[in-house]
């Protein structure tokens, strides 16, 4: 059914954001593309109308194809030529990221020990495993996490076609906006490997590109220590944490969530969900 109408309704919104693009009204467009206000309190570092922070920090991004001169999609989206890596931050802000998922074996225990800290996260979901865990997807929207695109079956996109490209993402983030209440505003690639008809589509969909800069390589199974030493040693500001909640055995993965995150939050970092810092 539903996949011909979302589109029509996914092009009702985007040609609805560009109209507002067009009239230069930033915090409205953001409102428009994607197609509700954003789930989540403000950032930290002001509204989406004042998005660029006074002082750039070290942290801060540098100038991608994002900012100043570049090629947008038609509701002000960028097409990049290299994901973000770090997330804009002032203070002890990070960012922590879950792959793959869900998986009712590992996910429901990651969203248990966020919530018991009352910490929001970020899950990059595969279209095949959200489609039959709608109910996760929608426990992540109550509980205030950001659900992002990962393709849905985890292909090297380099080796596909545009058009197995598009559908990849397209049928992924129709199952995101019918279980979670909202289109996806953020993407991965799996293998953390692009393309330009990916930054191309992602930009077309609304949707912009999230790497990482921590990675725990928690899919070796290196062992919970190690997991907790990798990101309590790489923390610092506007770091993005990247783990699973899915794709084999990820116990570990959820025994070093439980350990680092206290420490975290006893060592004064903030985590938080990517926000949208342009338009
Ligand atoms: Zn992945």
């Amino acid at each position: 059914m539903k996949k011909d109408q979302l589109l029509t309704r996914r092009r009702a919104l985007l040609a609805g954001a560009a109209a507002v693009a067009a009239a230069g009204t930033a915090g409205v467009v953001e409102l428009a593309a994607g197609g509700k206000p954003a789930r989540s309190a403000p950032p930290a570092g002001g509204s989406p109308a004042h998005p660029l922070p006074q002082k750039p920090s070290a942290y801060r991004l540098r100038p991608l194809t994002g900012y100043g001169g570049a090629p947008r999609a038609p509701h002000g989206t960028p097409v990049r030529h290299k994901p973000l890596m770090e997330v804009p931050a002032r203070g002890r802000t990070m960012v922590l990221t879950f792959d793959d998922g869900p998986d009712p074996r590992y996910t429901p225990h990651i969203l248990d020990t966020l919530r018991e800290y009352d910490v929001r996260a970020t899950f990059f979901v595969c279209g095949e495993q959200a489609e039959w865990n709608t109910k996760l997807l929608a426990r992540m929207a109550d509980e205030g996490h950001v659900v992002g695109n990962h393709t849905w079956s985890h292909p090297l996109l380099t080796r596909l076609s545009r058009s197995r490209i598009r559908s990849e993402i397209e049928r992924t983030s129709d199952v995101i906006e019918d279980a979670y209440g909202e289109p996806p505003q953020w993407f991965r690639a799996p293998y953390g490997v692009w393309n330009r008809a990916t930054f191309q589509i992602c930009a077309d969909l609304g949707m912009d590109s999230l790497a990482w800069t921590i990675d725990t390589e928690d899919w070796t199974r290196p062992g919970t220590g190690t997991i907790v030493h990798r990101v309590e040693h790489g923390a610092a500001p506007g770091v993005v944490v990247l783990s699973h909640d899915a794709g084999g055995n990820r116990s570990q993965s959820v025994q070093a969530l439980r350990s680092y995150l206290p420490h975290l939050l006893d060592s004064g970092y903030q985590l938080t969900v990517p926000r949208r810092q342009y338009v």
